[in-house]
């Protein structure tokens, strides 16, 4: 097979046909498309875009290109969530049983942390023997027992987008919306989900800087998994400051908990779990406003049955339950706690997410490549958030490290993270905006 001519149609903005890009996403896959051509192809998207039409194309074409999760017919729609990511989001892991106690079913496919926003399936590697790695058949079967799974992609899942996001990654073109669209939108397909909410975050931390291009990004995705079939919805949300008091694998592991347990835990971080839970209740017809679902989502969180099916999902997922609960009792796990304290009093007026996410990845938190390996107890908790008064002395934040000089030279990397004021700030709202389809 010759791609030069689709490369050439391509890069003279010429549209192409399902069938051509059905070839290329092949060629991709068998490896019949030197990484070349590949990578000339994925520039000239980059700079010509796809339309509506070639994207959708791309998705579903992705989509095929390995197994798609087969579920039984159910009463309990199949939802999910899905976030770009950003600094101490760990939004998932209490929202997937929140959702399984709510009546849904949650194949929850998740990814590995890159560069200074974290990845579910790090956080979650921080339990004893928990395993995220599942074949597609026990995946379903864990969905239909307990209600919720938490995992990676099986080799066999969407095979094109690992290909495809290689090389993306090393020729500068992953920001490119209809190839990120593709991307994640492939991915979550394969779930054969009913409905998806997407947390699409802006600012310092996120991989989006501004507002008006995670817009742009979140009306391309939900146009697009609508006419895939998937009621989807978009909430853009803030990601100049941290998600929650605690950042860090481990650490945001305890929080997760924390919010399952009582109202504890960052009043940001309940939020949007109760926001999600509560958009995906409305997307699936099963309550009519947001108001009334986001009521059903509290109670069901203030009853303890979450807590209990997260339990459960750690069960079925290999991990030592005893062995966690008595790790969730210790005050910290990495060697060495010093505290960031506060030399004047006031209000804290910035907490700069992205500053936080770098001294985590440098604390060994997170990962520079794609090979390097994560000291899953390091971080940081007990964040004071903006907004929120301080006296001189009281910490701002604790910095769980694996030595004392890292501990210290992190300390002083925090000091211009933070910002005391005199006066009260007046905070930014944490959801920007909804997008639904045809808005
Ligand atoms: N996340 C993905 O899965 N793919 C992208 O292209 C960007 C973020």
């Amino acid at each position: 097979m010759n791609f030069l001519p689709l490369i050439e149609s391509k890069r003279d903005g010429q549209p192409l046909t399902v069938a051509q890009i059905g070839e290329f996403v092949s060629g991709v896959v068998s490896g019949d498309l030197p990484d070349y051509q590949v990578a000339a192809f994925l520039m000239a998207v980059f700079f010509r875009g796809l339309n509506s039409a070639e994207t959708t194309a791309l998705t579903l074409a992705m989509r095929d290109s390995g197994d798609v999760l087969k579920f039984p017919k159910d009463k309990r729609p199949l939802v999910d969530k899905h976030s770009t990511g950003g600094v101490g989001d760990k939004v998932s892991l209490p929202l997937a049983p929140l959702l399984a106690c709510l009546g849904f079913r949650v194949p929850m496919i998740s990814g590995r942390g890159l560069g200074i926003t974290g990845g579910t399936l790090d956080k979650l590697d921080s339990i004893p023997g928990f395993q995220t790695l599942l074949p597609a058949r026990r995946i379903t079967q864990i969905v239909q027992e307990v209600g919720c799974v938490i995992c990676g992609q099986t080799d066999r899942m969407v095979p094109a987008d690992k290909k495809l996001y290689a090389l993306r990654d090393v020729t500068g073109t992953v920001p490119s919306i209809p190839l990120i669209t593709a991307s994640i939108l492939s991915k979550k397909l394969a779930e054969s989900l009913a409905a998806l909410v997407l947390d699409v975050k802006f600012g310092r931390a996120a991989f989006i800087p501004t507002r008006a291009q995670a817009r742009k990004l979140a009306r391309a995705m939900v146009a697009l998994g609508g006419q895939c079939g998937v009621n989807t919805r978009a909430v853009l949300t803030d990601m100049n400051s941290p998600l929650g008091r605690a950042a860090g694998n481990w650490l945001e592991v305890k929080e997760s908990v924390a919010v399952l347990t009582a109202p504890a835990g960052g009043a940001d971080l309940r939020e949007l779990v109760l926001t999600f839970a509560a958009h995906l209740l409305v997307q699936t017809g099963r309550v009519k406003s947001l108001a009334a679902a986001q009521r059903q989502a509290e109670v069901c969180l203030l009853s303890g049955e979450p807590r209990k099916k997260w339990d459960a999902m750690l069960i079925a997922q290999g991990a030592d339950l005893a062995a966690f609960n008595r790790k969730l009792e210790c005050d910290h796990t990495a060697p060495v706690v010093l505290e960031l304290r506060a030399n004047r009093g006031g209000f804290v007026s910035r907490c700069d997410a992205r500053r936080l996410g770098e001294v985590i990845r440098d604390l060994g938190g997170g990962r520079l490549t794609q090979a390097s390996s994560i000291n899953f107890e390091v971080g940081l908790d007990g964040i004071v958030k903006p907004g929120e008064a301080v006296k001189p002395g009281e910490p701002l934040v604790r910095i769980h490290a694996a030595s004392r000089a890292q501990a210290e030279a992190a300390r002083a990397r925090l000091e211009g993270a933070f910002t005391i004021s005199l006066r009260r700030p007046k905070s930014p709202p944490l959801i920007g905006e909804v997008i639904q389809g045809n808005k």
